[in-house]
């Protein structure tokens, strides 16, 4: 799913989040956003900084302060980088993965259905929000399905 998307759903985020703290929204918090969802990698404040003011003159605060507030809103993530120092990266998703567990060989299998996000998008929890959702599915995989079958032919044919 291409950066757009995501772009997209973190702007819907953000205006969510400022609007429930009363702030407003600037043409420097919207540029430093883009920033953070099209530079395609993680950042620090200087890389961003530099990234941004190809288009727009801005303060290095101006970014450090926009960055601190996406952290709160859940837009993205921080850790320390050795020498580097405070690593960002964009980290709102648009595309979910769900897993399968097989039960007997404890494998996970990692698929992709939208419709589930879509059902559980439109369900309403008591005192509970979902933005994101991730489903677990259990049973048995189909090598281990074969084998549970090899096995039961195996007691079958004794039996006879
Ligand atoms: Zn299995």
């Amino acid at each position: 799913m291409g950066e757009n998307t995501r772009l997209a759903e973190a702007r819907r985020i953000l205006q969510e989040y400022i609007k429930l703290k009363g702030l407003r929204n600037t043409p420097e918090r919207q540029a430093v956003l883009t920033a953070v969802y099209t530079v395609g990698t993680p950042f620090t404040i200087d890389s961003l900084w530099e990234y941004i003011c190809d288009e727009l003159p801005v303060t290095r605060v101006t970014v450090y302060n926009n960055l601190e507030l996406f952290f709160n809103a859940g837009l993205v993530i921080k850790r320390p980088n050795g020498s580097i120092g405070m690593e960002y990266e964009a980290c709102v998703q648009t595309q979910t993965h769900h897993n399968m567990c097989c039960t007997v060989c404890r494998q996970l299998f990692e698929f992709k259905d939208p419709s589930i996000a879509t059902f559980l998008g439109q369900k309403k929890y008591r005192k509970f929000k979902m933005t994101n959702c991730s489903v677990m599915i259990y049973g048995i995989c189909s090598k281990c399905q074969a084998k549970i079958n090899r096995e039961k032919r195996k007691q079958k044919n004794k039996k006879q």
